[in-house]
């Protein structure tokens, strides 16, 4: 993971744990800044509701992930 992201978020809200494949946003702390979608070598960095088709999944998996039980930063 390149974590680029997680330098440039302004309120933290980008997680990981060890073992993780890849970093989460907390939509709950997200500001929707935007910070992080230019720095992301992945392209991977949407708006919610400019998310592809193709990667809608993704939306859920931010969503559902276990923040409580993680760090902000990549910490895999
Ligand atoms: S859009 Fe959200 S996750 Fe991205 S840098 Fe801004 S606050 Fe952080």
């Amino acid at each position: 993971m390149d974590g680029a992201c997680v330098e440039v978020c302004p309120v933290d809200c980008i997680y990981s744990k060890p073992g993780d494949t890849q970093l989460f946003i907390n939509p709950d702390e997200c500001i929707d800044c935007a910070a992080c979608e230019p720095v992301c070598p992945e392209n991977a960095i949407f708006d919610e509701d400019d998310v592809p088709d193709d990667q809608q999944e993704f939306i859920k998996l931010n969503y559902d992930y276990d923040y409580d039980s993680s760090e902000p930063g990549a910490n895999a």
